[in-house]
């Protein structure tokens, strides 16, 4: 018997897809965890901090990333992508296609000198476009492989023929620009899709301002803003005036538990609202804030005590109101009009910046992963579970954790990871 036949891959390295490989891998089986992304980590990486513990995010995931990198029975496949599977549980044969990344995984040791000669400055996606990185790059500061990778679409060599400064800066001699993509066919038993999620673009929702108005900003980003490591160094100014800004509004469930956009609900922007307002309490204790709700869904364990703390001990002010529009002033503050829904009045108030709470998508790549695994999606395009077991798909021998079945938090993006790898432990223990 092939002996790779005893092993799963794991689509996708978020929390969710690292937890499920370590599962497994601590097992004894050995796994290949492909990765579209230079680095691994997934949207945890670009949480400032967690809720419910408010840990720092990166300080919590950091020891997953090193073990996953180092563990003898997970081989990581970044730059990657599932091209076609064929066959059934127990023997699925999948080409994988790897990109150049056009630096020496041997030989790059991340010191950082290329970064500083190249002269190509490009929006940076980690950080939300929010700043400039160079065309050679690393995800972020603790990215996992820290390696460095460029950037064939930006780089000056791929697009003019010019440049190769970062050749002649690197003392390691680890550029290559002769890298060349790879495609292989792998053997495993079983299939995880852990691909996680996107996130809505509010500016179709033209009444919020988004892109219009510079102190209308998303979760997300505001994420980045408020991160130590992020574009701001965690000193949270307004990135139009660098005013800091003392009045904060929230709106939850923008694009969620909306018919003409998402019907159903995000099920982490109640809880994640309140931790970005608790943060932004913690950085200056002058803030005040408000967030805009339907109802506060807080189902889990701890949940309520949580926004009791919100209201109690950071100031934050939970309005019941419907948003129907956000304006600005002259000095360019934003103005949210909202129905209070207790009085049925429609009322004014200003603040300095306001978050959109914006919902959690299915990934982009959900309906072509689908066609190539065999499996179904559910009516928004999230992977379709079983009713009963949640994490198998509608294919024996694929299963499902994480953001990519159903928007989730990551305590339970991490249950559901470790219910996807017991699953695929039993196929790959059947072969
Ligand atoms: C603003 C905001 C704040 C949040 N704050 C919190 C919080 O404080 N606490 C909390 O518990 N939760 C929070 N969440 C939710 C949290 O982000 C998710 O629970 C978690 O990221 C889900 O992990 P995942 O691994 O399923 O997906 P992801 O984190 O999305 O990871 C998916 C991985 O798959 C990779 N991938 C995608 N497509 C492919 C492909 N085709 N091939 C290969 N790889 C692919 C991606 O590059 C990524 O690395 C927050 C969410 C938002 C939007
Ligand atoms: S490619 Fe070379 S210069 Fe750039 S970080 Fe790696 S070792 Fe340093
Ligand atoms: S060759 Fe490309 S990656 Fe290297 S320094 Fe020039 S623009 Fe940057």
């Amino acid at each position: 018997m092939d002996g790779r036949l005893k092993s799963v891959m794991v689509i996708g390295a978020g929390i969710a897809g690292i937890q499920a490989s370590l599962d497994l891998a601590e097992r004894g089986i050995k796994v290949d965890l492909i990765e579209k992304n230079a680095c691994i980590g997934g949207r945890m990486a670009q949480l400032d901090k967690t809720f419910p513990t408010n840990d720092c995010s990166i300080c919590i995931l950091a020891p997953k990333l090193a073990e996953c990198s180092r563990h003898p029975n997970i081989t990581l496949r970044t730059l990657s992508e599932v091209q076609k599977v064929e066959g059934t549980a127990g023997n699925f044969t999948v080409k994988v296609l790897t990109h150049a990344r056009y630096v020496k995984e041997d030989a790059c040791i991340n010191c950082g000198l290329c970064v500083e000669k190249c002269p190509m400055r490009v929006d940076d996606d980690f950080d939300m476009q929010l700043r400039k990185r160079r065309a050679i790059f690393i995800d972020y500061v603790q990215g996992v492989p820290a390696i460095m990778s460029i950037d064939k679409e930006k780089c000056l060599w791929f697009t003019k023929s010019a440049c190769r400064l970062c050749e002649k800066a690197c003392e390691r001699e680890a550029i290559d620009f002769d890298q060349e993509d790879k495609e292989i066919e792998i053997n495993v038993a079983s299939i995880i899709a852990a691909i996680g999620y996107d996130v809505f673009n509010p500016k179709s929702i033209i009444s919020l301002g988004y892109e219009r108005f510079p102190n209308v900003v998303t979760s997300l980003e505001f994420e980045r803003l408020i991160c130590a490591s992020g574009p701001l160094d965690g000193h949270l100014i307004r990135p139009f005036d660098k005013k800091e800004p003392k009045k904060l509004a929230f709106i939850n469930c923008v694009g969620s538990r909306d018919l003409k956009n998402n019907p159903y609900c995000s099920s982490c922007c109640c809880m994640y609202t309140t931790k970005e307002a608790m943060i932004a309490y913690e950085h200056d204790n002058e803030i005040q804030t408000s967030i805009f709700y339907i109802d506060l869904r807080a189902g889990g364990k701890g949940f309520r005590k949580y926004i009791q703390r919100g209201s109690e001990d950071y100031a934050i002010e939970y309005v019941k109101g419907k948003v129907a529009k956000i304006l600005q002033d002259e000095q360019k503050n934003p103005i949210v009009v909202y129905e209070d829904i207790n009085t049925f009045e429609v009322k004014e108030l200003q603040f300095d910046l306001v978050i959109l709470a914006t919902s959690m998508i299915p990934n982009k790549d959900a309906v072509k992963l689908s066609e190539i695994l065999g499996i179904k999606l559910d009516e928004f395009n999230f992977f379709k579970g079983m009713t009963y077991y949640p994490q198998k798909s509608t294919k024996e021998g694929i299963f499902l954790c994480g953001a990519c079945r159903e928007p989730m938090d990551i305590p339970n993006s991490v249950i559901d990871a470790s219910g996807a790898a017991a699953k695929a432990a039993e196929t790959v223990m059947r072969v």
